[in-house]
């Protein structure tokens, strides 16, 4: 495993839970939230503590103050700053991550599902998103959300936004690269068996993409890695549609593995057939996700 701290220099990182800890209490998580709210301006003590707590003695808030300097927060010549990890965290923060809860009960999306006929439904609860069929059970998405992105949404926006959310983190996956850490993915075609996850036995073959930095470990199918390929793209165009615009669960060439064959598995080669018009175009994917397209 590759050890990342060789390409930057390591600053005083704390462990996670030392992080965690920082900022369990009140005083410094309030510390991030004034600074969070002016996040490109320097903050001088007095006004920062005149933000959090007026009333705190100076000696007091000067302890907290230092305990997030050089984890979370800087401070140079135009006072005090939060650094990106101090900012992400607010982000989060804000965003109610940690703190809020929402709930949307089961909602139809316009689909019958590929393997069963019945409704897809959408839910969103405990912090997940998830498109799931009312029959089988079958999950179309599953997506981790902070409470933000669904309070006073309707369906439809919602759906847009989880549809590109999900593509975009799904194209860094399929593109090598861990959307969580940006470090260099392991990827490899796997066959479903070797997948422990309800509803891998729907799909024939996957793509494994695996970060050995963060631990990160993900499974797409090969259409879903194939989607942002300028063939695809293309073919698309040529017969009227934007794919990158149509929700990722109603592409049955990309949900199921109903279009795709093995060639060999040794090494993989698998074949994805694509339908439009009367026009056929072939993918020819190999283990390093290198296509091969072509139209008939
Ligand atoms: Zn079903
Ligand atoms: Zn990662």
């Amino acid at each position: 495993m590759p050890d990342d701290t060789d390409t930057a220099s390591a600053g005083a990182g704390a462990d996670p839970e030392d992080a965690f800890a920082l900022i369990g209490n009140e005083t410094r998580a309030a510390i991030l939230r004034a600074l969070g709210e002016t996040p490109h301006e320097g903050v001088s003590f007095s006004d920062l503590r005149s933000r959090v707590d007026a009333e705190m003695d100076s000696g007091q808030f000067n302890y907290h103050l230092s305990q997030l300097v050089g984890q979370f927060v800087d401070r140079d010549d135009d006072g005090y700053t939060l650094r990106s990890e101090g900012l992400a965290l607010y982000r989060q923060i804000r965003a109610g991550t940690f703190n809020r809860r929402a709930t949307v009960e089961p909602f139809e999306i316009g689909l019958d599902c590929y393997f069963c006929g019945s409704l897809v439904e959408g839910e969103y609860e405990d912090g997940t998103f998830e498109l799931t069929c009312s029959g089988c059970g079958h999950v179309y998405a599953h997506t981790q959300l902070p409470p933000s992105a669904v309070e006073g949404a309707e369906t439809d926006e919602l759906l847009d936004r989880v549809d590109q959310y999900n593509r975009h983190r799904m194209l860094a996956y399929a593109r090598g690269v861990c959307p969580i850490c940006a470090s260099a993915l392991d990827t490899a075609l796997v066959p479903a068996e070797d997948v422990w996850s309800d509803g891998s036995d729907r799909l024939d073959v996957f793509v494994d993409l695996d970060c050995g930095h963060c631990g990160a470990d993900h499974f797409l199918s090969v259409g879903l890695a194939v989607l942002y390929e300028p063939a695809v793209v293309s073919f698309f165009r040529d017969h009227g549609t934007d794919v990158t615009s149509l929700p990722h669960w109603e592409l049955e060439w990309a949900m199921t593995d109903e279009f795709l064959g093995v060639r060999s598995t040794d090494p993989w080669e698998v074949a994805l057939e694509v339908e439009r018009d009367g026009e056929t175009l072939e993918l020819v994917v190999d283990e390093d996700l290198a296509v091969e397209a072509r139209r008939s």
